[in-house]
């Protein structure tokens, strides 16, 4: 199918990145939105395809994944026309954002590589640095790249933070940091933007904390600590730090480790080695302290959300195991158990992540945006699927069919990819140990 130079698309519920809209339609020319009307004041010359009982949304952005090619159709079936990568190897990376526009793939906006200290948790896709100077450095060569901004890891010295983001905003760049070990208010008094997982937040609200990674959130004893998270909150709002929870990789920890295990889709259209590189056994007891981990985690995004904290919608994919496009569907339920609206979890998805990200053509159905939308089954003001039916994908004004997409003939080269050896390798050492 190719752009098509006038066409309408309309359907019983239309969501343009900020409210929902009944029986209105958007008008397509070539890969820009020029309008979105009432159905009834369409012009008769205008063809228009009409899908009842369904609901018309901007092309959704995942705001943090790691790209392999391989997930690229994948997005696009479940409606992501734009995904922020958010570590990886920089030149493999912007090779891939420069071919977007011809490949089945979404829109590519990159953070470059994850610039870590020594040594770096994914040494493959991280930029090493060892002291202040290197450190401003590597955010000095990686804006010089061209990304879309800049991301630390978690292994950055805390005293390091604050010349990073001087750095980063002289270059005109947000900067977002995985805020392990020093807490996330030490990043955000030094400047970071924005902070992801919600996993540094125990160095803040717990600095005694059992020795432990996310899944230390599960442990009954986090309760005690239920005020001193009510100011943290108010110290993340006060910050106006930017929260991008991933909670569909939570999520992925305990399904792994009980015996919900992966949903239908994942198996049948993941790499059945990236399930196994990411995959955990069996194990109940932690199964179920991450379940426990995870409730509190959108218990404390609630907090979140009660102080206006921006929340963005990211789902870590492939992390976890877990499939492009239908985690982030999974993320945008999750983040509605935290409190929020469809709409206010969708805008997370679409025009917060715009706005965040600087994009003013996406996440909108408005005049002069890119014709990047989804059709998906259902009224998705009432409520939102976490297995949602896609009857339609537009990106850069060409229609797509998500069966068509789906169908991609395999290709094995995928493994030369930058993430999937990091996987291969961080698998082979568990193997080893
Ligand atoms: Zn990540």
């Amino acid at each position: 199918m190719t752009p098509q130079p006038v066409r309408a698309y309309a359907a019983d519920k239309v969501f343009d990145g900020d409210r929902f809209y009944a029986d209105h339609a958007v008008v397509v020319a070539k890969d820009r939105i020029s309008a979105l009307v009432p159905v009834a004041e369409l012009s008769p010359d205008t063809p228009v395809d009409h899908y009842p009982g369904c609901t018309l949304v901007p092309g959704l952005i995942d705001t943090h994944m790691h790209f392999l090619r391989w997930q690229g159709p994948v997005f696009l079936a479940y409606g992501v026309t734009t995904v922020r990568d958010t570590g990886n190897d920089l030149p493999w990376i912007l090779q891939c954002r420069a071919e977007w526009r011809d490949r089945p793939w979404p829109r590519i906006l990159s953070l470059g590589p994850l610039i870590d200290g020594d040594p770096p948790g994914h040494a493959l896709v991280a930029h090493r640095v060892s002291d202040a100077e290197s450190a401003v450095a590597a955010v000095r060569a990686t804006a010089a790249a061209g990304v879309d901004g800049i991301k630390l890891y978690a292994s950055i010295a805390a005293e390091w933070i604050a010349p990073m983001a001087a750095a980063a905003h002289e270059a005109g760049h947000k900067i977002s940091m995985h805020c392990l070990p020093h807490g996330v208010l030490v990043a955000g008094r030094g400047g970071v933007d924005e902070f992801y997982h919600l996993d540094g937040i125990l160095a803040d609200i717990w600095p005694d904390h059992p020795p432990g990674w996310l899944h230390v959130w599960g442990d009954p004893g986090l309760a005690k600590t239920w005020d001193r998270q009510q100011q943290v909150a108010d110290e993340i709002a006060a910050l106006d730090l930017v929260s991008t929870p991933t909670l569909a990789y939570w999520d992925s920890q305990w399904r792994m480790r009980l015996e919900h295990g992966p949903w239908p889709e994942e198996r049948a259209h993941m790499p059945a080695d990236l399930f196994k590189w990411s995959s955990a056994a069996l194990d109940p007891a932690l199964g179920h302290t991450w379940q426990r981990a995870l409730k509190a985690a959108q218990r404390f995004q609630r907090l979140l959300n009660e102080r206006g904290v921006v929340v963005l919608a990211g789902s870590d994919t492939p992390c976890g195991g877990i499939l492009p496009g239908q985690s982030l569907w999974r993320e945008l339920v999750l983040l509605t158990e935290t409190g929020l609206s469809p709409a206010a979890a969708l805008r997370a998805a679409t025009a917060a992540a715009a706005d965040f990200l600087a994009q003013p053509r996406l996440g909108r159905l408005a005049a002069d945006c890119a014709a990047d939308l989804a059709i998906v089954r259902g009224d998705l003001s009432r409520a939102l699927p976490d297995r949602p039916e896609v009857e339609l994908v537009v990106r850069d004004g060409t229609p797509h069919r998500p069966a068509d997409l789906l169908r991609q003939p395999d290709d094995p080269t995928w493994r030369s990819d930058p993430w999937a050896r990091q996987f291969e390798q961080h698998w082979t050492r568990r193997m080893q140990a």
